[in-house]
């Protein structure tokens, strides 16, 4: 019998699950409405994804059926058209999947929920005291490393796919808004793995310095499904070094903010320690300041500057300008949240809010009052200054780690940039301006 693969976050022909099993399939995407709301930087990446996707299915000897409207009903229809009665998507945990799924049911599909978004399905793994999910991180990441993850799905090399289903057209490919953007695609993401697989050594080291600039940049293909995450992780766990444990680490934290929100799925608009989430301000101009990079803190200005120009930003980065929103402007968390969300082509609801929830002190860090104090961290990560340099033209001339406090500068220098001072600090962390 036929079956539909309703492709949503995982856009690839490798390891997934969708494309497994013997019998005739019918690869389906829906292009939602509520896409449009999507950034422009996200929407650019998904059709660039969704367009070298449709030529790997149509070299396997299949095709990419793209339809338009509300997913649930355009699967229902075409189920109908080509009398199938099952339908395989891959598992997801914010809301908006999961009510997707019970509708599909309501239409009385089979539905089957796939694996695939992460290395570890969210709920696979809990906590030994009781709970359906892991509040905090290391004692999830030693369960993690020692489970037994799923088997890779063998990369298919045919796929039978009934004929005369029209196919539909992929519409005109949207202008995105950062001029350096990383285009979409699971082509480009296997490129991109395999360039960088061999600087993985150096990542323990190096993924903290802002100008080293040596992380992976996979999160937007991990977000869309250009690249398995699973593969991913074994690609990394073979090459069996510190720089490799490092990059785990990190991949789990990723697996870690997905089961969180398959139990907290309010995530991204309430705290996860209510006590913890009052007294904030809003502030319009101060919150303008931080969004366009002129706040006179120039590491905080780099990064947000980085965001607009490239979609993404360093991590280091985004949690010193997050934490100089949160914990220096005292403005509400979820203000800078959605800002990102707006930017960044990774940008996803499980990761984006945990880290703000985290960095804002409302999530589950377990030292919530931690203080980030903006200038020791643009010294100790980006010491010479070449990070900011990059991102802040007006501070091109200024030498070495001086960069860091222009107001420190000799007074005719310091009248001679074009650059802002310092946003006052509504908090009484911001001792280090008087330094
Ligand atoms: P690498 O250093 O190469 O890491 C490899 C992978 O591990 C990443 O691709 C990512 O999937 C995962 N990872 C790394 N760090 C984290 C982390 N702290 N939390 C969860 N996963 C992690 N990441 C997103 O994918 N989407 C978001 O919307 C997002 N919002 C963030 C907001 C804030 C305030 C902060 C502090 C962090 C946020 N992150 C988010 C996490 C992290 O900054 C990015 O995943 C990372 O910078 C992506 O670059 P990379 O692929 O080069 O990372």
């Amino acid at each position: 019998s036929v079956r539909i693969a309703l492709f949503t976050r995982d856009l690839r022909i490798h390891d997934n699950p969708l494309l497994s099993g013997a019998d005739e399939v019918v690869p389906l995407f829906v292009l939602d409405p509520r896409l449009a709301g999507l950034s422009a930087n996200r929407q650019r990446f998904l059709h660039q994804s969704l367009a070298d996707l449709r030529g790997s299915l149509r070299e396997l000897g299949a095709d990419l059926v793209i339809r338009s409207g509300d997913p649930v009903a355009e699967t229902s229809r075409l189920a109908r058209e080509i009398d199938a009665t099952t339908v395989m998507v891959a598992g997801d945990v914010t809301d908006y999947a999961q009510r997707r799924v019970r509708r599909l049911r309501d239409e009385r599909l089979h539905v089957e929920i796939a694996p695939g978004v992460t290395v570890m399905p969210p709920g696979a793994l809990k906590p030994a005291g009781g709970g359906a999910s892991y509040r905090v991180f290391t004692p999830y990441f030693k369960s993690w490393e020692r489970a037994e993850w799923r088997q890779v799905s063998g990369t298919p090399r045919k796929i039978a796919m009934p004929e005369g289903i029209a196919p539909g057209r992929l519409p005109e490919m949207p202008a995105g808004e950062s001029p350096d953007a990383i285009p979409g695609g699971e082509t480009e993401a296997r490129r991109r793995l395999r360039a960088w697989l061999p600087k993985i050594s150096r990542y323990e080291d190096e993924h903290d310095d802002l100008a080293a600039d040596n992380t992976s940049r996979l999160s937007a293909y991990l977000r869309f499904g250009c690249l398995s995450p699973l593969e991913l992780a074994l690609a990394v766990r073979a090459a069996d070094s510190p720089g490799a444990h490092a990059y785990l680490r990190q991949l789990a934290w990723r697996d870690f903010y997905y089961q969180v929100t398959a139990a907290f799925p309010k995530i991204s608009t309430r705290a996860m320690r209510p006590s913890a989430d009052g007294d904030w301000r809003y502030d319009d101009d101060a919150l303008e300041h931080w969004r366009d990079g002129l706040t006179g803190v120039p590491v905080v200005d780099a990064g947000m500057r980085q965001l607009r120009a490239e979609g993404w930003m360093h991590n280091r980065a985004r949690l010193i300008t997050a934490a100089f929103l949160t914990k220096h402007l005292g403005l509400d968390w979820r203000l800078g949240l959605d800002w990102f969300f707006r930017w960044l082509i990774d940008g996803d609801v499980p990761n984006n809010s945990g880290n703000w929830q985290w960095t804002a002190g409302t999530g589950n860090d377990t030292r919530p009052y931690r203080r980030f104090n903006p200038i020791r961290q643009a010294q100790r990560f980006d010491p010479d200054g070449v990070y900011v340099r990059r991102y802040v033209p007006e501070l091109k001339d200024v030498d070495g780690a001086a960069v860091h406090q222009p107001w420190r500068l000799p007074e005719p220098v310091r009248r001679g940039l074009d650059y802002p001072g310092p946003l006052e600090s509504h908090r009484d962390e911001a001792v280090w301006l008087r330094d």
